[in-house]
C-alpha cells in the first residue's frame, strides 16, 4: 500500500504539508494527520474577532477537503509520545501509529514557569493569552465587551522570538479601534519585554498617532514576572505593578510540548534545530519539524505564511526520500506579514528568504522585501485575499 507519513498538527505547517505530500507523490503515499481540534482556527485574522467585525465561524476551515479531495486519513486525536526507533506514534485515545516518516507541526506552547502565578487553579481561564485562535479568542472578546467603560486593557508581549512579531501590535489596534467606538473612555496599555517595537515600528507608531492618540500607550522593557489573576496585577522584574479591568498576559513561547518531550528542541530546550533542505530535526533520524516549533534563521519571522512554506518544502523532500531519491536543492521562500491599523488600513512587511548551500542555511535575499510606504485600504484587500488564499492552499 506505499509507505506510510504521519503528521501531528493540522495547522498551517503540518494540514500543508499532509495535502502536499499526497499530491507530490501522485496520491502514492499514505499519509495520517493527527489533530485534536474538529476544524481549523486561524491566528491571521484573529485579531478583528476581538475587534469584532469578524467571528470565529470567519476564521474557521473544516479539514473536509484534506480527506475527501487528498485522501488524508483524519486521526482527531493528541499524540502523546513517539518512539523514534520503532516509528510508531502512541495517541491519548490508546491507538498507535506506525510511520516511514513523521512530520510534525505542533505550533507552540507557553513556558508557564517563567510568569508566576500563572499555574495556580484558575489563572489560565481568567488571564487569557488567546495566543492560539479558538476559545480564547472568543473569550477575550467576551471580556473586552463585559468591560466597563473607562476601564484598562493590558496587552503583554514575550521576549523574542515568539509567534508573529507584529501580531501584539495588531492586536492593540484592533482592541482601541473597537474602544473608539464602543467604550470611548477606555485605554489599551501594551507592556512589551522587548526594548523595543518588533515589527513595522514607524508604520505602528504612525498608527497609534494618528489613529489612537491618548487610547494606546506603548511601554517597552516590561517583562511581567507574576501575575495575580485575581485582581488582573502584572507585575514586573523592574517597574510598578499594574491592575488593569482586562489583563491579556501573551507569555513567553518554546515549541510544542510533543515536540520538546521527545528532545527535538535541541535549541535552548526551546526550539527544534532541522536541516533546512527537508526540515528533518538534527536529533532523531526520519522526524520532520516545521513551523513556528524550529529554531529559524536570521529574519525568519515565525509566520503562517512561513509555515505552509515549511510543509511544501517538507513535503516534496519527504516524497523524494521514500522514493529514494535526492530532495530538491534550493528552496526559496517569501514571507508577507499583513496587520490591520483600522477596519480597512492596512501595513505589511515581507521578505524573500533563499538557501545557502555553504553555510547550509537560509539567508534572507539582499534587496529584497521591505514594509509598506503607509497603510492603506488597497493592502487591506491583499490582507483579506491573502487570507483566503491561504486557507485553500493549505486546506482546499
Ligand atoms: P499551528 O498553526 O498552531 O498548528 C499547530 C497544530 O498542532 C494545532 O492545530 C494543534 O492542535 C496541533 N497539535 C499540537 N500538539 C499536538 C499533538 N501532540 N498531537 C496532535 N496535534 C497537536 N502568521 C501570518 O503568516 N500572518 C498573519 O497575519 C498572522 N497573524 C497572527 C495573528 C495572531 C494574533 C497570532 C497569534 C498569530 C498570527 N500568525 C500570523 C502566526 C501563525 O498563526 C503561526 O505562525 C502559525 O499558526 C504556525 O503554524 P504551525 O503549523 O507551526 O502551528
Amino acid at each position: 500500500y506505499g509507505p506510510k507519513v504521519v503528521v501531528v498538527g493540522g495547522g498551517y505547517g503540518g494540514a500543508t504539508a499532509a495535502k502536499y505530500v499526497r499530491m507530490f507523490s501522485d496520491y502514492g503515499i499514505q499519509v495520517t494527520l493527527v489533530e485534536p481540534n474538529a476544524a481549523f482556527v486561524s491566528c491571521p485574522i484573529s485579531n478583528l474577532v476581538l475587534q469584532g467585525s469578524k467571528t470565529i465561524a470567519d476564521i474557521t476551515t473544516p479539514y473536509d477537503n484534506l480527506e475527501k479531495r487528498h485522501g488524508v486519513k483524519i486521526v482527531r486525536d493528541m499524540v502523546t509520545s513517539i518512539d523514534a526507533e520503532k516509528r510508531v506514534v502512541k495517541l491519548a485515545a490508546g491507538g498507535e501509529l506506525p510511520y516511514d516518516r513523521l512530520i510534525l507541526s505542533p505550533g507552540i506552547d507557553f513556558m508557564w514557569d517563567t510568569v508566576a502565578g500563572m499555574t495556580k487553579p484558575g489563572a489560565q481561564d481568567k488571564v487569557l493569552h488567546a495566543w492560539k485562535a479558538g476559545p480564547q479568542t472568543v473569550a477575550l472578546r467576551k471580556q473586552l465587551e463585559a468591560m466597563p467603560d473607562g476601564g484598562v486593557y493590558a496587552l503583554s508581549i514575550p521576549l523574542a522570538p515568539y509567534r508573529c512579531p507584529p501580531g501584539p501590535y495588531e492586536r492593540a489596534c484592533m482592541v482601541a479601534n473597537y474602544f473608539k467606538k464602543a467604550k470611548p473612555k477606555s485605554k489599551v496599555v501594551i507592556f512589551d519585554a522587548n526594548d523595543d517595537i518588533q515589527s513595522k515600528k514607524g508604520l505602528f507608531m504612525k498608527a497609534w498617532d494618528e489613529h489612537y492618540k491618548g487610547i494606546i500607550e506603548y511601554r517597552p522593557k516590561h517583562k511581567v514576572v507574576e501575575v495575580d489573576a485575581s485582581t488582573n496585577t502584572l507585575k514586573f522584574e523592574f517597574n510598578d505593578d499594574f491592575k488593569a479591568a482586562v489583563a491579556n498576559v501573551v507569555p513567553n513561547m518554546r515549541a510544542g510540548d510533543i515536540a520538546v518531550r521527545t528532545g527535538l528542541a535541541t535549541a535552548n530546550n526551546r526550539w527544534c534545530e532541522v536541516d533546512f533542505l527537508t526540515f528533518e530535526s538534527k536529533a532523531k533520524k526520519n522526524i520532520h519539524v516545521l513551523g513556528d516549533a524550529i529554531q529559524i534563521a536570521p529574519g525568519m519571522p515565525k509566520s503562517g505564511h512561513m509555515a505552509n512554506q515549511h510543509g511544501k518544502t517538507c513535503a516534496a523532500a519527504v516524497v523524494s526520500l521514500l522514493q529514494g531519491k535526492e530532495p530538491p536543492q534550493l528552496p526559496i521562500y517569501a514571507n508577507t506579514c499583513y496587520s490591520f491599523v483600522t477596519d480597512e488600513d492596512v501595513v505589511h512587511v515581507a521578505s524573500v528568504h533563499r538557501y545557502d548551500a555553504e553555510k547550509k542555511t537560509m539567508l534572507a535575499v539582499p534587496g529584497s522585501g521591505g514594509v509598506s510606504s503607509a497603510a492603506s485600504e488597497l493592502e487591506g484587500r491583499y490582507a483579506h485575499a491573502w487570507a483566503r488564499n491561504i486557507w485553500a492552499d493549505t486546506l482546499a
